[in-house]
Order: structure tokens, then sequence, then C-alpha cells
């Protein structure tokens, strides 16, 4: 049977141990029970016999009933002639009147009877005398070591039997009672233990991909319990976060769609509303180009942070020359340098490989120095620059340009972010290529670092893992 409540499962439990309690403490306490009353009765028969013995000192002086119960009175203080005395010869043989009146007369086994002949006193449980069983002891008493007499003292075993069953109906009236309680104060604490995740249960249940704001109560008291719901609680924070990042992302990318479609529609209606001469459509045809070549640039950039995010990036993995990667983009940034007026140079180099897409990898390094000259008024300077710095290549990336904010250093990396000195330039894409140089760092088990200065100029650091 499967129980599903934890409350159930947790009283069954708690009952189930307590019953094997109760049944090991009442097991020993009633052996402990029968074993020192057992005990007790086997000295005191001992007493008696060792009083008699004396009294009786040899064959010929015999003592009487009376004398007997005396001796009976003082060791157990009760009627003593409802007891078992019997004195015997040292072969059994009964002495006439020396035996406790109205009472059965107590057998004397072989065992008993061969012990005795080498003077040593024997222990018996008789059964049959009567109800109960009869503890007998069988004494042999001495003269000059010679056996002369046994002396055989008994006693019923009914106290010790009365004293059991007692115990055990004390046993049976409490353990139910007992387990009742415990059972059902065990329902009730692991109730209330674990109510907060009912709780948590009800307040999960509402909280959707809709309506993520939802928090867990906690209690403060840092248990299990508060702690279970403070780590559902940041989990819920870092879903929040990552879903609000999603949905600002697709409307980050509509919007960044929207404009180069928007302008592409309102050039070919315009074009179309009156015939033109040719070289007004090569024109406008050229423009609406540039704009196909942004959208494709856009959702290109789109699919690669995606696959990146997915861990699916398609990659080549080779040897991949570091030196010379930096030329060809050396060389292949010049011409726009000079255009916007701004001094490319490559300060240092040394020949470093490593493994990984010298595809992806020039386009993290043009990504970066694009920026650099970007956000570099005309005038300023771009170095390129590659060392290593032990198990890592280094590729630096140092502008004299606009700089950066470090609250803005945090964002840069960010989808979409553009800082608002790009904004206002004009000039800059839609906020992607940092983030997608981060991407492809990253694919090759590296990382991308920025230290500005606003108004001196940015450095931007590529490590990669150098090949061994
Ligand atoms: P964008 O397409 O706008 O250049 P990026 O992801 O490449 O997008 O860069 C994000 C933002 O980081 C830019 O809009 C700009 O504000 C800032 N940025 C990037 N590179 C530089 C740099 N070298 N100097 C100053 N600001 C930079």
């Amino acid at each position: 049977m499967l129980i599903r409540s934890i409350r159930a499962r947790l009283t069954l439990w708690y009952t189930l141990l307590l019953t094997l309690t109760f049944l090991l403490l009442g097991g020993t306490g009633y052996g402990l029970l029968g074993y020192t009353l057992s005990r007790d009765t086997d000295r005191a028969l001992k007493g008696v016999a060792r009083v008699l013995a004396e009294k009786a000192g040899g064959m010929g002086a015999p003592f009487l009933p009376s004398e007997v119960d005396d001796i009976f009175r003082r060791f157990f203080g009760f009627s003593p002639l409802d007891r078992y005395f019997e004195r015997l010869g040292p072969l059994g043989r009964t002495s006439p009147g020396e035996r406790s009146a109205g009472s059965t007369k107590i057998p004397l086994s072989p065992q008993a009877r061969e012990n005795a002949a080498k003077g040593i006193p024997t222990f018996e449980t008789v059964e049959g005398l009567e109800k109960y069983p009869v503890r007998v002891l069988t004494w042999p008493v001495k003269n000059a070591g010679r056996v002369v007499n046994l002396i055989q003292v008994g006693m019923s075993q009914e106290s010790l039997y009365m004293a059991q069953r007692r115990f055990l109906l004390v046993m049976a009236a409490v353990f139910p009672i007992g387990l009742l309680l415990a059972g059902g104060g065990g329902w009730l604490l692991a109730r209330r233990a674990l109510r907060p995740v009912d709780q948590m249960v009800e307040t999960t249940r509402r909280i959707s991909v809709e309506h993520l704001a939802g928090r867990l109560e906690t209690t403060g008291a840092n248990d299990e319990l508060d702690r279970l719901a403070q780590t559902l609680n940041k989990m819920l924070e870092r879903l929040d976060g990552a879903f609000n990042e999603m949905r600002q992302f697709s409307a980050d990318a509509s919007h960044e769609l929207q404009t180069p479609l928007t302008i592409l529609k309102g050039e070919i209606e315009v074009a179309l509303r009156t015939p033109r001469p040719p070289e007004e459509y090569q024109r406008i045809l050229e423009s609406a180009l540039e704009e196909i070549n942004r959208i494709s640039r856009l959702v290109e950039g789109l699919l690669l942070l995606a696959r990146a995010d997915a861990g699916v990036l398609r990659m080549d993995s080779r040897r991949v020359d570091l030196e010379q990667l930096l030329e060809e983009v050396y060389k292949q940034s010049r011409i726009l340098a000079e255009a916007r007026r701004v001094r490319l140079r490559i300060a240092s180099v040394q020949p470093l490989t490593v493994q990984g897409d010298p595809e992806l990898l020039r386009r993290l390094l043009l990504n970066l120095v694009d920026n650099g000259m970007k956000y570099t008024p005309s005038g300023g300077e771009v170095t390129l620059s590659l060392k290593s710095d032990g198990t890592r290549a280094s590729l630096r990336i140092a502008d004299t340009g606009i700089g950066l904010s470090p609250e803005e250093q945090e964002q840069i990396f960010k989808r979409f972010y553009r800082a608002a000195a790009a904004h206002s330039g004009g000039e800059g894409g839609a906020g992607l290529g940092l983030c997608i140089a981060k991407s492809i760092a990253e694919a090759h088990g590296g990382k991308i670092e920025v230290e500005s200065t606003p108004g001196r100029g940015s450095t931007f650091t590529v490590r990669l893992p150098l090949l061994a």
C-alpha cells in the first residue's frame, strides 16, 4: 500500500517505533520481574533451610511444627501451614510428624537425593502439587562431615505468577492508551510541522509564467522549511528575471527589425507612386539592399546568439594562428579607419595559437575593432596587441574614444544595450555586437573584459586558452 501523505507516513513510523520500544521495554521488565522474584524466593528458602538445619542439629533432635511456623513467620511473614516443610532421613525417609500440617508430601527427585548425598543443596520447581508450581529446596544437614538429615522447604510461586500477571495486565492497559496518545500527538505534531508545506503548495499553484512576481512566505525561523521557501524564492527571482529578459529581448528584436522594414516599405511605396528614371530606381534599390543587409545581419546575429544560448553553436575546431588573424583584421579595417580618420595600428604581437573557429574569432575581433573606431572621434587612435599571459592569449583592442562609465561597463554585454552617447551619435548598430563577441569568446573557453574611463577611451581584452 502506498501512503502518499508524509504526515500519515511519519505517524505510522512513529507509532511503529513506539510499539517496538514498548514491546522491548515490556519484555525486559517482565523478564527482570520474574528473575528478581525467583531470586528472592530462592534466597528466602535458603535462609529458612539454614535456620532449620541449625535447629535440627542432628537426627535425634526433632522439632515441632510450631518452631517451623515461627521461623517461616520470621522470614516470610505469612502463615506457614500452607507452605512446605519436610525433614527426611539421609536416605529420604520421612521422620514422622515433621512435615507441615495439611500439606502434600514433597517429592524427592533422584537428582536432589544424589546432590544431597554429596552435601550439595538443590533448587527445583515442582509442578502438580497445587495450582501453581512450587519452588523446593533440598538442603543436606551435616553432622561431623556426614549427612544426617535432608531438609526440604518449598514455597508456592503463586505470588510470582500473580505479580507477573498484574504486570502484563498493567502493560495491556497502558500500551494501547500510550500508543493512542503518542500516535495522536505524532499526527498533530506532523500536521503542525508540515503546515508551511501546504501553504507553499497553495502559493506555488498560484504562481504562473504570467504571474511570476508571487513569493512564498518565509517565517524567519531559518529551519529546513524556511530555507526551502527561501531557495524557491531565489529560484523564482531568477526565473522572473530570465522571463523579463526574454520578454525584453523579443520586444527589442521586433523593434530593431521593424525599423529597417518600415524604411524599406516606405522607399518601395514612394518608388511605385510615379514612374521614375532608371538612375532613380537604381538608387532606391541600392538603399533597399542596404536595409535588407541590415535586417539580414540582425537576424544572423540573433540566430548566432540563440544557438550559443542553446549550446548548439556550429563551430569549427582548428588551430588558429592569432598573429595572422590579427593582421587580417587590421588590413580589413584599415580602409574604414581611414574613412573615419582614426589611426589604426598594431602595437605588439607574439606568435600564439589557439583551438577554435577562425571565422567566429575574426567576427569577434572585427566587432571590437569596429566599435573602437565607431566610438572614437576623428584624430583618435585604436591600438591592437597580442601577447601571452601564461596559459592564455590576451588580445587587446584599446581606443582613445568616448569611454564608458562604470555603470555602462556593467551593461554593455547585454543584448540590445546601447549607451546614451551611442544613441545620440547616430552611429552603431543594434547593440548586439558585444553580446555576440562575448558568446564567441565563451564558446572558445575564454572571456572578454573591459576597462574604460569616460572621455579617455576604452580597452577591451579577450582572453583565450592557448593551445598546449
Ligand atoms: P552597437 O551595435 O551599438 O555598437 P555593441 O554591442 O557593439 O552594440 O555595443 C554596445 C554598446 O557599448 C554600444 O552601443 C556603445 O554604447 C558601447 N560601446 C561598445 N564599444 C565601445 C567603445 N569602444 N567605446 C565606447 N563605448 C563602446
